[in-house]
């Protein structure tokens, strides 16, 4: 079920192609089109490089690849560095998971370099519309800073952040299509009733509840491998099951530390209709 978020879940098949290196030119002139220009986005959440249209790539604020297009292709990395492909052909929607990932780091890394050649000549563009625009300075300095952030990410790099992951996460098996984007946090693990005879998702790990010392390691362990790129995610959701199973008084220093971690965050979680009725909700969950 919750394949296709970015908290490295579960990946289903591996028949995904490797992208093809496209070297296509680079056009620095005034004639530069929509079409055929280098064209930069350099956004509050992340930053996109489009290469003749043909190569898009979007970059976390860490400078790390999000997710890409090539060869007519979508692409989109997790937080464990797990590739996922997608592709519609005659309506029908193809989701697979990609077996040589580093080739496609290897591609995102070279679309960044050949952004930062095109910053040094002069030929990157910004899309007002249908009208092109040179960067003004105060765009070429954060430009300058964020390709420094992505060309220090080499596919040796990239792949190491599923350690990094694994020692922040257990395994994330459901989040609700809208939380994708939030910060997620494992409060407790499994579900405490875990006997619904249509759900196998916490079926492998019993029921546990991380106490207040250990979810905050839990917690900063999320925001370092995060960086940056939390300032991207507007909300935070409490894992696993049922996390409001548990009583206020063992909830709230729990969602205290949230708070002084991510100020201002709504909060969210999944919550069984039993558990529910007997804790009621804590103040600040949605
Ligand atoms: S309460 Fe929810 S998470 Fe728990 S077993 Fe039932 S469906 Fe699964």
């Amino acid at each position: 079920m919750s394949v296709g978020t970015d908290t490295g879940t579960a990946p289903r098949t591996d028949t995904g192609t490797a992208p093809r290196a496209d070297t296509g030119t680079d056009p620095t002139g005034d004639d530069a089109t929509v079409e055929n220009a280098f064209l930069v986005s350099i956004g509050p959440g992340a930053t996109t490089l489009s290469r003749n249209r043909r190569e898009v790539v979007t970059f976390d604020l860490e400078g790390r690849p999000q997710s890409w297009m090539s060869a007519g292709r979508t692409f989109k990395r997790s937080l464990a560095s797990e590739v996922f492909g997608r592709r519609t052909v005659d309506g029908v929607r193809r989701r697979w998971r990609v077996g040589d990932v580093a080739d496609h780091f290897r591609l995102t890394g070279e679309v960044g370099a050949a952004a930062h050649r095109a910053l040094a000549g002069g030929g990157l563009r910004r899309a007002d519309g249908v009208r092109l625009r040179r960067l003004d300075e105060a765009e070429k300095g954060e430009l300058t800073r964020r390709l420094a952030r992505i060309l220090a990410w080499t596919p040796e790099r990239l792949l190491g952040e599923r350690a990094r992951f694994l020692r922040a996460y257990r395994p994330v098996s459901i989040l609700p299509p809208d939380q994708y984007g939030s910060v997620v946090l494992q409060a407790t693990y499994g579900c405490s009733w875990n006997r619904c005879t249509f759900c196998t998702f916490y079926q492998d790990r019993p029921f546990q509840v991380r106490e207040a010392a250990a979810f905050a390691e839990h917690v900063e362990a999320v925001r370092a491998l995060l960086g940056r790129a939390v300032d991207a995610r507007p909300g935070v959701f409490f894992g696993d099951g049922n996390a409001l199973v548990l009583s206020n008084a063992r909830l709230e220093p729990l969602m205290e530390i949230v708070r002084t971690a991510f100020p201002g965050r709504p909060l969210s979680s999944f919550v069984d209709v039993f558990g529910g009725e007997r804790s009621r909700r804590a103040p600040g969950v949605t």
